[in-house]
C-alpha cells in the first residue's frame, strides 16, 4: 500500500480482528514490570511473522525497526506491563489466567496497537522514514522508560520525535483526547523517619516523642505547598503511609512517613525536593529529635511538545474526523514514565485514546479490578499513529 491518509484509514480498519487477537492474547497472560517474558516472546513472534527486525533490551523490552527510504526516524513507544490487581469476574474468552494480576491499565491495548502499526507499516511500499517501535517494560513501576533510554535505544536509529498513546476509560471509544504542554506530573518518593527516644506514656518528659513531631511535619509540609509554591502552578504532596509505635501507653522511638511529591513544573519539583528535607531537619531539631530523609527521584514532568502535538491533532482529525478529537483543558498530576524519552531533549507527545463503551458497561477507572477496554477503538490508535508518521515524513 501507499502511505496515504485514505489508505491508512482503510488499512487500520482492516486490522480490527488482529488487534483484538493481540490484545486478548496478552490480556490472558498479564505480567508485572520486568517480568514480561511471555509478552515479549509474543511480540517477537508477531514481528518475525511480519519480517520486522527486532532486538531485546533490559531482558523483556523489545525494539523493532522498520527501515525507511530516509535515515530520518520517528519513534513510537508502548508500555507492556500489568498490575497486581485481581480481575473482576467476567470477560468471556480473555480472562486473566494469572491469579491476582491483570491488565488493569490497558497496556495490553498499547502493545496490540504497536503490533498493528508494525503490520500496517510493513505493508507500505517505500516507507518514507525509518520507524522505531519501543515495547517498554515496567511502566507501573519501577519504571522502564529511563533504563531503556540509558540502554541506548534512542542512539541507533536516532528518532527525531517519539510518540505514544494511552487508552483512556474516561473518553468514548474511538475518540482522541489531546493536551499540549505540561500534561502529567513528576513523581518522586520521600521517606522520612523521625528518631526520638521511647519511654513511658505517662512520663513524656523522660522521652522524646516522635509522634507529635511527625504530625507537625505533615502540616508544615502542607503549608509549604500553599505558601512557597506559585498558587497557579499545581503541586501535590501526599503522605500515603505513616507508621510508628505499638501500643497506647508506650512512647514510640521512631515514626516513619512516606509520601509522593508531584509537580507540573521542574522548578517546583526542585523546590519541594530541597525544602521538604530542610523542614524535616529543622522541625526535628526544634523538638530535640533527628530525622533521616530518603528522596527517590521517579518519573519526570510530562510535557507534550506543542508542535509535535499539533501534528498528532491534525492527523487524528484527518483519520477520525474533527468531531472525534477533543482538547484536554487541565493537566493531571498522575505520572507517566514515557516522558523519560523526552528528558533527553527529544520532542515527545502522548495522546489518549478513548476506550469507554457505556452500553457494554466498559467505564471502570484504570487500576480498578473492573477495568476493561473496547477493542473496537484500537484501529483508531493505529490510524492516528500512522497518519502522524506520514505527516512528519512529509514535513521533512
Ligand atoms: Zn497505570
Ligand atoms: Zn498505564
Amino acid at each position: 500500500m501507499q502511505l496515504r491518509t485514505a489508505a491508512i484509514h482503510a488499512a487500520a480498519g482492516g486490522l480490527t480482528e488482529r488487534l483484538t487477537i493481540h490484545r486478548r492474547t496478552i490480556h490472558r497472560r498479564p505480567e508485572l514490570g520486568f517480568a514480561e517474558h511471555a509478552t515479549a516472546d509474543y511480540i517477537e513472534s508477531v514481528l518475525d511473522d511480519l519480517s520486522v527486525a527486532h532486538r531485546r533490551v533490559l531482558g523483556t523490552g523489545v525494539v523493532a525497526v522498520l527501515r525507511g527510504q530516509a535515515t530520518r526516524c520517528v519513534g513510537v513507544r508502548a508500555d507492556m506491563d500489568a498490575l497486581p490487581v485481581p480481575e473482576a469476574p467476567g470477560r468471556d474468552g480473555y480472562r486473566s489466567e494469572f491469579e491476582g494480576v491483570s491488565h488493569a491499565c490497558g497496556h495490553d491495548g498499547h502493545v496490540a496497537v504497536l503490533l498493528g502499526l508494525a503490520e500496517l507499516l510493513a505493508s507500505v511500499d517505500d516507507l518514507p522514514v525509518t520507524v522505531a517501535l519501543y515495547f517498554q517494560p515496567a511502566e507501573e513501576g519501577p519504571g522502564g522508560g529511563q533504563p531503556m533510554v540509558a540502554a541506548g535505544v534512542l542512539d541507533d536509529p536516532r528518532p527525531e520525535a517519539v510518540l505514544a498513546l494511552h487508552v483512556a476509560s474516561a473518553h468514548p471509544s474511538g475518540t482522541v483526547a489531546i493536551r499540549t504542554g505540561p500534561s502529567s506530573g513528576s513523581n518522586d518518593t520521600v521517606t522520612i523517619t523521625v528518631h526520638g527516644v521511647g519511654g513511658h506514656a505517662a512520663h513524656p518528659d523522660t522521652a522524646v516523642d516522635p509522634v507529635p513531631i511527625a504530625a507537625q511535619l505533615i502540616t508544615a509540609i502542607q503549608q509549604l505547598v500553599t505558601r512557597e509554591v506559585d498558587p497557579v502552578q499545581p503541586v501535590v504532596v501526599t503522605f500515603g503511609s505513616i507508621h510508628g509505635g505499638h501500643r497506647d501507653n508506650v512512647i514510640a522511638s521512631s515514626v516513619t512517613l512516606s509520601g509522593t511529591i508531584r509537580a507540573l513544573h521542574q522548578h517546583n519539583r526542585e523546590l519541594l525536593n530541597r525544602r521538604i528535607p530542610e523542614l524535616a531537619h529543622a522541625i526535628a531539631a526544634a523538638h530535640r529529635a533527628t530525622v533521616t530523609v530518603d528522596l527517590e527521584c521517579g518519573y519526570p514532568v510530562g510535557v507534550n511538545d506543542p508542535a509535535l502535538t499539533e501534528v498528532v491533532a491534525g492527523a487524528a482529525a484527518a483519520v477520525l474526523g474533527a468531531d472525534r478529537v477533543v482538547r484536554v483543558s487541565e493537566p493531571s498530576l498522575g505520572s507517566e514514565d514515557f516522558y523519560a524519552f523526552g528528558e533527553t531533549g527529544l520532542p515527545v507527545t502522548m495522546f489518549q485514546l478513548g476506550v469507554a463503551d457505556p452500553a457494554r458497561g466498559i467505564t471502570a477507572p484504570h487500576h480498578s479490578p473492573a477495568f476493561d477496554l473496547d477493542e473496537a477503538a484500537l484501529p483508531a490508535g493505529v490510524a492516528v499513529l500512522a497518519e502522524t508518521i506520514r505527516r512528519l515524513a512529509a514535513a521533512g
